[in-house]
C-alpha cells in the first residue's frame, strides 16, 4: 500500500487520505499517527472502498507519521464498528473512538510510575497532608489519580513525594496476568444444569455463531452452569467476555470465578486506573487476556480470538448507553458473536420481551433452568393492599410487613426492603409558601440526602446544602420532606426495630468495589439484619439467610407510563423477590401496592410469569411497540430554549411522509431541561420491516443547525 485511507476520531474530519512513506508498512486495521495541520491525530487504516471520502491526488498527500505498535484491528471488529455506526445512526469515528481511546495512551512508554505511602511522616503536618495520608491508605496510582482520590492538588502530593512520604513504584505495563485453569475446581452440576451446560459447551466447541437465551429462575445456578462453556473456551485457548450490569456486583462474581478457575479474570470498567486500563487493553489485543469481566464498554475491546460472550442479567437497563453512541450492549454482543462466529449467551430470570420473542421465532436458542439449585423453593408471594391496610401516619410500612420484619429479627434471619429511590425524600417543600427545591439545570426536584446532608439532583449531579429557612419566604422551620427514599425507610426500620442492624444499599453507599465487597462480607457474616436498597439489591446477590423481601412501593415504576414501565416493574419485583429463600429456609415476599388489580401486580402475586408476558405481548402488539414494531427518538437540544425550539420546528417542517413510519412531535421531552440543555423530542414508530435508519439519515443529514444545537438519534430507546 502506498496510500492509505484512515478513519479518524475527529467528527468533523472523519475520513482522510495519506501517503504511506517508504519503509512503513500498513494494512487495513493498522493504528497510525498522522499529521493534521500542526497537530498529530490517531486513526485506523480502512478499506478504501468501505469508507467513502474525497479522493485526493497522490501528489497532494501528506505522509503518515508513524504506526502504533498494537495489533491491527481485526476485520471482524471493523465490521462491528461499521454495523454499530450504521444501526445506531452514530458517526463511525465515535464508535472507533470507543474502541481505541478506551485503551488510553496507546503510544505511551511500557512502564509507568505509580506512588504509594511509604510509612514515613512529613516534616510538617498540614490539614491537606493529613487528609491525603488518610485517604491514600492502601492506594497505589499515578499522582493525578491519587490527587483525585484524596481530593487535594497534585502539588500537595508532589510535596509528599519530595519528603519521601509517598514512594515511587515502577510498574511494567506488559506484566502478565495469572492464568485461569479450566479444571481448577469443577463443580458437581445437577442433572438439569448438566444438560444445559453440555449444550453450551457444544456450542463453544462448534466455533459458530449461536445466540442462546439462558432462561433460568433466580437461584437456579446460571453462573455455575455458564462457567462450563467458559471452561471449554479456556481449553480451546479462546478468549471469553462476561458482561455484568453493575460494578457493585463484580466483587462477588470475581470471588466465584477465582474459586472455580483458580485466578481472577481481567476486570474492565470506566473507572479503571489508566495503568490498569493500558495493561488490560494490550493483553486483550495480544490474546494474553483469557477472560474479561466488564461493563458494557468491554464489548468494544480489540479481542484477539474471542470464543464466547456471556451477557449476565441480560434484561438489565444498564446495558443501554444513553449518551454518545446510544447502543444496547445486549444487541451489539449478539452482533459481535455474528461477526466473530462464536456463541453469545444471554442469561436472565426475567428476559426482555424482545429476547423471548427472538427465541419464540427460532432465531435464538432457548435453554431453561426451571428449578432452584439444591431443592430450594421459590418464595411465597403475597400482596398488601395499601388502600385497605394503611401504614400509620408518617410511616410507609404496613403493620403486617412490620410484624414480619420483627419475626425475622427474632429468628435471626435477614430481611430486605426494596424501594427504588435513593436519598431520604424525593421532594422538599415549604409548608408556609409551597416553595419546592428544583434543580437549576434539569426539570427535576432536588432529592434530600440526610447522610450526606445535601440536596442532590439525580440527573446532573448538582448538589447544594439544605438551607435553614425557606429561600422564598424566609420562614424558619418550614421545610418538610415529602415521600420516602431508602434512607427514610431505614429510619423507620430503626424506629420499629431499635435492635436491628440496618444497611442502606444504593449507588451512593456502594460506590466503590471495596465498599460493595465489604457489604457482601457483612451480609454473609450475618452482621446485617435488614437491608434497605434500591434496584442495586435486585440483582445477583445470594444471601442464604435472607427469608423476607418487602417491596415498599410496587406502583412506583408504573407511574409515568413509558413503554417499558410494566416490564421493568415485573423484572425488578421478580428479581428482588428472587433474593428470598435461596438457602434451606423458605422465603416470603410481601408486595405493597395501591393497585392490586393491575395486570403486572396480579401476575407477580400469582407467580405467573407466562401470564405477564402474554398480557405484555398483546399490549405491545396492539401499540406496534417492540418487538413487533420499532421505536426511535430524535432529541433536539440546546442551552438556549428558543434555539432548541426553532431547530425542532425546522426539523418538523421538513418531516417526510414515509410508508410504514409514523412521526410524532416535536414536543418538549419528558425531561425538558437536562444538564442545562433544553430538549425537544420526536418519536418515530415504524413497522418492523421499515428502513428507519435510512429514512432518518435522509431526513436529518441535509439539515444544518447553529453550533449550539445538538440532534441525537436514539434507536430502540429505553425511555424517552
Ligand atoms: P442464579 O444466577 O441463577 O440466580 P446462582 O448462579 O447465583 O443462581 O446460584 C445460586 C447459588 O447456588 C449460588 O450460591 C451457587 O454457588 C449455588 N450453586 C448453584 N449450582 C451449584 C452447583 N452445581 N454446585 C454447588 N453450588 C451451586
Ligand atoms: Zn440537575
Amino acid at each position: 500500500m502506498n496510500r492509505a485511507r484512515i478513519l479518524t476520531f475527529n467528527a468533523a474530519l472523519p475520513v482522510l487520505d495519506y501517503r504511506v512513506p517508504e519503509g512503513m508498512s500498513v494494512v487495513p486495521g493498522s493504528v497510525v499517527v498522522a499529521p493534521l495541520g500542526p497537530r498529530e491525530i490517531l486513526g485506523v487504516v480502512w478499506e478504501e472502498e468501505r469508507l467513502p471520502g474525497q479522493s485526493v491526488p497522490d501528489a497532494k498527500l501528506r505522509p503518515l507519521r508513524d504506526t502504533v505498535p498494537v495489533p491491527p484491528l481485526r476485520p471482524e471488529l471493523r465490521r462491528l464498528i461499521e454495523w454499530t455506526a450504521d444501526y445506531y445512526c452514530a458517526p463511525m469515528s465515535a464508535v472507533a473512538r470507543m474502541v481505541l481511546s478506551s485503551g488510553g495512551a496507546l503510544r505511551g512508554p511500557m512502564t509507568t510510575t505509580e506512588y504509594r505511602l511509604s510509612g514515613g511522616m512529613p516534616e510538617r503536618m498540614t490539614a491537606q497532608r493529613e487528609r491525603a495520608m488518610e485517604r491514600l491508605e492502601g492506594e497505589q496510582a499515578t499522582i493525578r489519580e491519587l490527587a483525585e482520590i484524596a481530593e487535594v492538588s497534585d502539588g500537595v502530593l508532589r510535596g509528599l513525594v519530595n519528603q519521601g512520604v509517598l514512594e515511587p513504584v515502577v510498574v511494567d505495563i506488559d506484566r502478565s496476568y495469572p492464568r485461569a485453569h479450566p479444571d481448577h475446581a469443577e463443580p458437581i452440576l445437577s442433572a438439569e444444569q448438566k444438560e444445559v451446560a453440555d449444550e453450551l459447551v457444544a456450542a463453544v466447541e462448534a466455533e459458530e455463531f449461536a445466540p442462546i437465551l439462558l432462561d433460568g429462575v433466580t437461584g437456579s445456578g446460571k453462573t455455575e452452569t455458564y462457567f462450563e462453556p467458559v471452561a471449554a473456551a479456556l481449553r480451546m485457548d479462546r478468549q471469553v467476555l462476561v458482561l455484568l450490569p453493575e460494578i457493585a456486583l463484580t466483587e462477588a462474581f470475581l470471588r466465584r470465578f477465582a474459586d472455580r478457575f483458580g485466578a481472577a479474570p481481567i476486570v474492565w470498567h470506566s473507572s479503571l486506573k489508566s495503568t490498569e486500563r493500558r495493561r488490560a487493553w494490550r493483553a486483550i489485543s495480544t490474546g494474553e487476556a483469557q477472560v474479561v469481566v466488564g461493563a458494557r464498554s468491554a464489548l468494544f475491546l480489540p479481542y484477539d480470538n474471542l470464543g464466547l460472550i456471556v451477557v449476565d442479567e441480560a434484561h438489565e437497563v444498564s446495558f443501554k448507553q444513553d449518551d454518545g453512541v446510544r447502543y444496547n450492549a445486549r444487541d451489539v454482543a449478539v452482533m459481535r458473536g455474528h461477526f466473530e462466529k462464536h456463541p453469545v449467551i444471554l442469561a436472565s430470570a426475567t428476559p426482555a420481551l424482545e429476547s423471548l420473542q427472538m427465541a419464540e421465532s427460532g432465531i435464538y436458542r432457548k435453554l431453561d433452568l426451571p428449578s432452584r439449585y439444591g431443592g430450594a423453593e421459590l418464595p411465597d408471594i403475597k400482596l398488601i393492599d395499601l388502600t385497605e391496610e394503611k401504614p400509620e401516619r408518617g410511616r410507609w410500612l404496613a403493620p403486617s410487613l412490620a410484624r414480619e420484619l420483627f419475626a425475622r429479627l427474632e429468628r435471626g434471619e435477614q430481611s430486605l426492603l426494596f424501594l427504588n429511590r435513593r436519598g431520604y425524600a424525593p421532594l422538599t417543600l415549604c409548608r408556609n409558601c409551597g416553595f419546592r427545591f428544583q434543580c437549576s439545570n434539569c426539570s427535576a426536584w432536588l432529592v434530600e440526602h440526610r447522610f450526606s446532608q445535601r440536596l442532590a439532583c439525580h440527573h446532573c449531579g448538582h448538589e447544594e446544602q439544605p438551607p435553614e429557612t425557606c429561600p422564598d419566604c424566609n420562614e424558619p422551620d418550614c421545610l418538610v420532606a415529602c415521600g420516602p427514599g431508602v434512607e427514610r425507610i431505614a429510619d423507620e426500620v430503626a424506629e420499629i426495630l431499635p435492635d436491628a442492624r440496618v444497611a442502606v444499599v444504593t449507588s451512593d453507599t456502594l460506590n466503590t468495589p471495596d465498599k460493595a465487597a465489604e457489604f457482601v462480607r457483612q451480609a454473609e457474616a450475618r452482621e446485617i439484619d435488614v437491608i434497605v436498597g434500591t434496584q442495586l439489591v435486585t440483582k445477583g446477590f445470594h444471601f442464604p439467610e435472607l427469608t423476607l423481601v418487602g417491596v415498599v412501593d410496587a406502583d412506583l415504576g408504573l407511574e409515568g407510563g413509558d413503554l417499558r414501565a410494566a416490564e421493568r416493574t415485573y423484572q425488578q419485583v421478580a428479581q428482588v423477590a428472587g433474593r428470598a429463600g435461596r438457602g434451606s429456609k423458605p422465603g416470603e415476599v410481601l408486595i405493597q401496592t395501591r393497585h392490586p388489580e393491575a395486570p403486572v401486580i396480579e401476575a407477580l402475586a400469582a407467580g405467573d410469569r407466562d401470564a405477564f408476558y402474554e398480557a405484555e405481548t398483546e399490549a405491545r402488539r396492539f401499540a406496534g411497540a417492540p418487538p413487533f414494531g420499532r421505536w426511535a427518538a430524535i432529541i433536539v437540544s440546546s442551552e438556549d430554549e428558543a434555539e432548541a425550539r426553532e431547530a425542532a420546528q425546522r426539523i418538523g417542517a421538513t418531516q417526510p411522509r414515509i410508508e410504514d413510519i409514523a412521526i410524532l412531535g416535536p414536543a418538549p421531552a419528558p425531561m425538558a431541561l437536562l444538564r442545562g440543555r433544553y430538549r425537544y423530542r420526536f418519536l418515530v414508530n415504524a413497522r418492523r420491516s421499515a428502513k428507519v435508519q435510512e429514512a432518518l439519515r435522509q431526513w436529518l443529514d441535509p439539515l444544518d443547525f447553529p453550533r449550539g444545537v445538538r440532534v441525537s438519534i436514539d434507536i430502540d430507546p429505553y425511555s424517552f
